[in-house]
């Protein structure tokens, strides 16, 4: 397992944020699925066996893949890839739930259940679940559905039920609701494989070490291509899960600057967007006390992106705790800027990403030009686009 992070403290907070704010009854499978992460990560058969999965299974290393002809039509920093990406089921969804599941198995839970918003994580629960010969229910949201249906109909042939969620605004949020009001009802039986690096102690932290493999490796292959450190990393930034796997590594290595990239949506207007660092305010959704986007009466507003993977009202708790250290600097991206830079990578790159990394792809063309020529940016490539293709379609009429 990686080197043992100084945060989270013992009750999961990162300062002032964090911790486990659930209800009663979900608070002895929090505390056994502790004990059993903190028993598995000191157990070198478990590590092993998760290196091999990511190895066999899903395609570990990703490559680290210079962008020459993006770097060149900038004309500024030199811009590499990390192509998670190329991950089995397409996004780096799979290193958490390979981890997930694998606890799951250790405490004698056949049962899975997942949320998912544009189907990424859904897709990856339902992969390593049918792998594993277990039981798998998701919640999504109905809006969600028909926005990304390719995503429901995989997990439909990997043998998992799809549950349409249609309170609320029927995206990520209800489908998280459901898929807590499920645990509660099933705790003995069920592990919740939570997509992202949200909600309640140990799913931010958990959820992080299985993601910090993404910027091990990616440490190690910037160092052997260019012989030293990037200067600058962008991701963008949902839950958080891959900003987060990305950045951890290098937060000791003060050289290197980091940039998390939210959902400007339709700009930075009461409902039109998700960027939680843009008028968000201190307060706890689904478990965790973080940065959360509410109106005045401390209602959580709606939200909006073009990328369902990023349109969320909460932010994970690291990244409230990093962003008040200074050591992360966060911005966003418009729908139309990550559907201009969705463009321009598939034309210039012939690599079509995800809406989700649209937006780390749109913030990598503002700021590359800025910057001179022998600087080292990595964009984190978190999914292929696939998923997407149909709505951008749609959008530019082709
Ligand atoms: C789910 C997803 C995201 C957003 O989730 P994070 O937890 O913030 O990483 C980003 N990119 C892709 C491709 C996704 O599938």
């Amino acid at each position: 397992m990686p080197t043992l992070a100084p945060m989270p403290d013992a009750r999961g907070h990162f300062g002032p944020y964090g911790g486990m704010f659930v209800p009663e009854t979900l608070m002895a499978a929090l505390e056994e699925l502790t004990a059993e992460y903190e028993r598995a990560r000191h157990d070198p058969a478990f590590r092993r066996e998760l290196d091999e999965l990511l190895r066999d299974f899903a395609g570990r290393p990703t490559p680290l893949y210079f962008a020459e002809r993006l770097t060149k039509r900038l004309g500024g920093a030199k811009i590499y890839l990390k192509r998670e990406d190329l991950l089995h089921t397409g996004a780096h969804k799979i290193n958490n739930a390979l981890g997930q599941i694998l606890l799951a198995q250790r405490m004698g839970k056949r049962r899975i259940i997942a949320e998912t918003g544009a189907g990424q994580h859904g897709v990856a629960t339902a992969t390593v679940a049918a792998r594993s010969g277990c039981e798998c229910v998701v919640y999504m949201g109905a809006v969600d559905m028909e926005r990304q249906a390719l995503n429901v109909a995989r997990m439909r042939f990997l043998g998992a039920k799809v549950v349409a969620v249609t309170a609320g605004q029927a995206t990520l949020k209800e489908a998280i609701n459901e898929a807590m009001r499920d645990w509660v009802t099933n705790v003995r039986t069920t592990h919740y494989i939570l997509g992202s690096a949200l909600g309640s102690h140990p799913y931010p932290m958990m959820v992080r070490d299985f993601h910090r493999v993404i910027g091990v490796e990616a440490r190690r292959q910037m160092l052997e291509r260019e012989a030293r450190l990037p200067d600058l990393l962008i991701a963008c930034v949902g839950g958080g899960s891959n900003a987060i796997g990305l950045f951890h590594p290098f937060l000791q290595d003060a050289s290197v600057r980091m940039i998390g990239v939210e959902a400007g949506g339709e700009g930075i207007r009461s409902g039109k967007h998700a960027a939680r660092f843009q008028g968000g305010k201190l307060g706890v959704l689904q478990g965790t006390k973080t940065f959360v986007l509410t109106d005045a009466d401390g209602q959580i507003e709606l939200t909006h992106s073009v990328s369902a993977g990023l349109d969320y009202a909460a932010i994970g708790p690291e990244h409230s705790f990093l962003r008040d250290s200074g050591r992360v600097t966060y911005d966003y991206a418009t729908d139309d800027e990550a559907l201009a830079a969705f463009r321009t990578l598939a034309e210039v790159e012939g690599i079509i990403p995800a809406l989700e990394t649209a937006h780390a792809i749109a913030h990598a063309i503002k700021t590359a030009p800025t910057l001179p020529a022998d600087q080292l940016i990595i964009v984190n490539c978190s999914g292929r686009g696939d998923k997407d293709v149909s709505q951008a379609a749609a959008h530019f009429g082709l």
